[in-house]
């Protein structure tokens, strides 16, 4: 357990034992009560999840090979040879419409909140005539969600060459769904052609993050007894390297990365793979020794396959297996939906938006005092309307009867005119307020988990799909191996007012 001061707590969270003294942005977040106690095997995607990429060479690195890929494939002009990557331009959890150029923040109703055409910020106006009456469906292949950190260059690159085609090509353009292609075509090869991996594995550590704790964490589950996989989309050799660099020679227990697994399936074609019935394939000792790997290897290593045999094979099935992975659909949302498997999603961006949040404390509450002052500013203004109601009501009956009862209706309608003015300008106070607090969390796209009041779409897929989330791996082991992960209890707004919330 990580000693350090206790932290400042949030009265809505709910602590575990211990849990004051872990940083914040360290702890693991629980939506539904997990038992690790009940936790027979646990299984890990690599890329992103055990193997954490530093996030801005490698994803230039992806972009760039796109890019070049285009240019040299797929016949686009060399002037988009300039174009570099920008790490602020998306964040996971956008949706790109291909068909217009856009880039959309979604929410978790699926009501579009922010668009960009390209890299220019869509006025609301424009996004409220666009996006109002078509409910955004994603499963058209009109749109693509950037559900990994693996879709940020892509994405990136796509709105840049929307600006770039603009500017260049004018009303003639081609046509945009057919860039996005281009696009996907040409980053899909990159990955599997070896341009991207070749660059990564001749200095692994420009790209990958060596952490002490990683191996610390597992040998901590492997000392307790619970079995442990590797269920990877990665080739063989790619994963041997990768988990080498990150493992070996890390533990007098474990000299080899393969040591902390029971089980290693590599190629493992998720989400397919949780659908699928096929058995994973034996990896032939040739295949084994041609990867790089140990022959001692051959009898754990699988290709492909898929959960229902996989589970027949380890012995356990269902909620016994815990995965650990951090693509939303491919990982999570498919491992819960089609094996019943319980789901830990690492999500790497909780960390900094978390030390942010704790950061600007002092502006939320600036914010929450301002929105209070408006929540008594719009009471004040109903019960003068209801008040002016009543006095018209009165004065219709008196005029008939000649009385003089029109002063205090003037006197009420003045002072509602001045408390309605003072409330459109405290609303744009705090819209204003609260685009400069969102902008130090992304400058164009502000949280990655909020849209304002309510959760984002990516944050909804979260809260319902895994099971806990944490910003990394290594964060388990500031708790205990048995740890009962309890969510905190939910609350209706009809609760509010009871005595017990
Ligand atoms: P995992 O996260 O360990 O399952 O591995 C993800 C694998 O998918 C890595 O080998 C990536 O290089 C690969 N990958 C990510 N995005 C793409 C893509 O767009 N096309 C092909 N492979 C990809
Ligand atoms: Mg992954």
């Amino acid at each position: 357990m990580a000693l350090h001061k206790p932290y400042p707590e949030n009265s809505l969270h709910e602590l575990h034992a211990g849990e004051q003294h872990i940083l914040p942005s360290r702890r693991i977040f629980v939506n539904r009560n997990l038992k690790m106690e009940s936790v027979r095997m646990m299984g890990f995607d690599m890329d992103h999840t055990l193997a954490v990429y530093r996030d801005e060479p490698t994803e230039a690195l992806a972009f760039n090979a796109t890019r070049d890929k285009l240019i040299e494939e797929k016949g686009y002009p060399d002037s988009i040879r300039v174009l570099r990557y920008d790490p602020d331009l998306i964040i996971r959890g956008l949706v790109v419409d291909k068909r217009l150029g856009n880039i959309l923040k979604i929410d978790q109703y699926n009501y579009v909140v922010r668009v960009y055409h390209g890299t220019t910020k869509v006025p609301k106006q424009v996004r409220r005539r666009v996006y109002r009456n078509s409910r955004i469906r994603l499963s058209s292949d009109k749109y693509m969600s950037i559900d990994t950190l693996f879709g940020l260059p892509e994405a990136t690159l796509f709105a840049q060459l929307v600006d770039h085609i603009e500017e260049r090509e004018g009303r003639r353009r081609r046509d945009y769904t057919e860039v996005y292609n281009d696009v996907r075509e040409c980053i899909d090869r990159a990955h599997a052609d070896g341009t991207i991996k070749r660059q990564i594995l001749a200095a692994p550590e420009r790209f990958l993050v060596k952490d002490p704790e990683l191996p610390q964490t597992l040998q901590e589950f492997k000392d307790h007894g619970t079995e442990l996989f590797l269920l990877t989309n990665s080739e063989p050799d790619y994963t041997h390297r990768v988990m080498e660099f990150l493992l070996d020679a890390t533990s007098d227990a474990y000299p080899r990365w393969h040591h902390y697994f029971d089980k290693i399936v590599v190629n493992a074609g998720k989400p397919r793979f949780f659908r699928s019935t096929a058995k994973p394939r034996v990896l032939p000792p040739k295949e084994v020794t041609a990867a790089g790997m140990d022959p001692e290897l051959s009898t754990k290593v699988y290709e492909g396959g898929g959960a229902g045999a996989f589970e027949a094979l380890v012995g356990y099935e269902g909620d016994e297996i815990l995965y650990v992975g951090d693509h939303t659909f491919g990982d999570i949302l498919r491992a819960k939906e089609h094996s019943r498997w319980r789901t830990a999603m690492v999500v790497q961006e909780l960390e900094r938006e978390m030390e942010r949040e704790q950061e600007l404390q002092q502006q939320y509450r600036n914010l929450d005092s301002l929105v209070a002052e408006r929540r008594r500013l719009l009471s004040r203004i109903a019960r003068v309307r209801h008040q002016l109601q009543e006095v018209r009501r009165t004065a219709h009956g008196a005029a008939s009867a000649g009385s003089g009862v029109l002063d205090p209706v003037r006197e009420l309608e003045e002072r509602l005119q001045r408390l309605v003015e003072e409330g459109v300008r405290s609303a744009g106070t705090i819209r204003q307020r609260r685009d400069e607090v969102e902008g130090c969390f992304n400058k164009h796209w502000g949280k990655l988990f909020k849209c304002g009041e309510v959760n984002s779409r990516f944050g909804h897929q979260v809260k319902v799909f895994a099971c806990i989330y944490t910003s990394a791996v290594r964060n388990f082991k500031a708790y205990p191996v048995s740890m009962y992960f309890r969510s905190p209890r939910e609350i209706m707004p009809h609760e509010l007012g009871s005595e017990r919330a």
